[in-house]
């Protein structure tokens, strides 16, 4: 059973050791990483069984995030601004 993250600006899930009942171990570092639209997914970089699924912050948990000094939340929030002068949404 994988595990979920959802608040991305969490501490620790990066360096967390996870178990696979295949029997390896290790980080998120260490596993399979697959980009989703709305998640990404960490798998056993041994047998592929997926071991970690991270939602992908909202705008709101960025803000909030880097409102309380989160690094890279500041950093996230600072491409997403960008983006947004740039390329701004379009309304109606
Ligand atoms: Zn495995």
């Amino acid at each position: 059973m994988a595990e979920l993250v959802a608040d991305y600006f969490a501490a620790g899930w990066r360096d967390r050791t996870l178990s696979c009942p295949c029997g390896w171990q290790g980080d998120s570092r260490a596993m399979a990483m697959e980009l989703h639209d709305a998640v990404t997914d960490y798998a056993c970089s041994q047998c592929g069984n997926l071991l970690l699924i991270v939602s992908h912050p909202t705008l709101e948990q960025v803000r909030a995030a880097a409102g309380a000094g989160h690094d890279e939340a500041l950093a996230h929030l600072a491409i997403i601004e960008e983006a947004l002068v740039r390329f701004p949404p379009a309304t109606g």
